[in-house]
């Protein structure tokens, strides 16, 4: 038996601030056909461009995920695609007014909900699966990632090490079932560290930050909520590294596939991420 492609019931509404240029934004989503896989539509522009959420689509500085086709940029794709991966939606319009996907809480919960409460229904045809058949490499400087054959279905490992400074070692590993990744992941929030912070400030980013939806770590390993300064509240004591699993996910969807592998990354971030999901999206596109 083959999984079926997937898209939603119903359209649903959403408004709300990005994270990096606090500019509104609204989002509608809508069910898409059969191999129409999942695209942006940005509405506020003359024509209404469409940018696919697709690897191939990337650019940018990989602090956040955008996409751009031709003129048309949408940003701060990663926790949507997150949540799109865990659902196994494959098609699907999002029409957007505005650069920049809202950020929420800085989590994928957001976006769990709403596709949630539009429902996610099956399609007649086959999904498309990439087995990981020998193993996949791509590094650079200390990060890594590896993706391996695995007979479980997906497994994600992730080792986040700062070298001592800001937080402890943290290392999670996680079989994919869309229970599991509700349960430990797509609620870890968002984490910036404080040497960013003034860089941030300089390039104009980081302007919808609140204390709610993101954590700041220090170099002595304090954390704090980044506007009032307070003791940050965590959901998990390894928030960090669950959140850095959410953005890895999210990441290697825009190959637009479903994986079959045991993904193994070290200090792994969005630039590295991508460069993982190109390589699978190129390997797939020559079997
Ligand atoms: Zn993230």
């Amino acid at each position: 038996m083959h999984d079926t492609q997937k898209t939603i019931g119903r359209e649903i509404r959403y408004s709300g601030i990005g994270m990096f240029r606090g500019e509104s934004s609204s989002l509608c989503f809508k069910p898409a056909s059969l191999n129409s896989g999942m695209f942006f539509t940005r509405v506020d522009l003359p024509g209404c461009p469409k940018v696919a959420a697709h690897v191939k689509r990337l650019f940018g500085d990989n602090k956040h995920v955008c996409l751009k086709d031709a003129e048309a940029e949408v940003e701060s794709v990663e926790h949507l695609m997150a949540a799109l991966a865990v659902l196994g939606i494959d098609n699907l319009e999002v029409e957007i007014h505005g650069r920049e996907v809202p950020a929420g809480d800085g989590s994928a919960l957001l976006f769990l909900n709403l596709l949630g409460k539009a429902g996610v229904v099956e399609q007649k045809g086959e999904r498309k699966v990439f087995i990981v058949k020998t193993p996949i490499m791509v590094n650079s400087g200390q990060a890594s990632i590896k993706a391996l054959p695995s007979e479980k279905g997906l497994v994600l490992s992730y080792t986040l090490d700062f070298n001592g400074s800001f937080a402890k070692k943290q290392s999670c590993e996680i079989l994919f079932t869309e229970d599991s990744f509700r349960r430990e992941i797509m609620s870890a929030r968002t984490f910036g560290l404080s040497t960013y912070v003034e860089e941030f400030k300089k390039l104009g980013l980081g302007k919808g930050v609140t204390d709610d939806n993101s954590i700041l770590i220090h170099e002595n390993g304090e954390m704090t909520k980044p506007i009032s300064g307070k003791p940050a509240e965590l959901r998990f004591p390894d928030e960090l590294v669950r959140h850095k699993i959410l953005d890895l996910m999210g990441d290697l969807y825009l190959s637009n596939m479903a994986i079959q592998g045991h993904i193994v990354a070290h200090r792994s971030g969005h630039s590295l991420n991508v460069q993982m999901a190109e390589k699978i999206a190129t390997i797939a596109m020559h079997r």
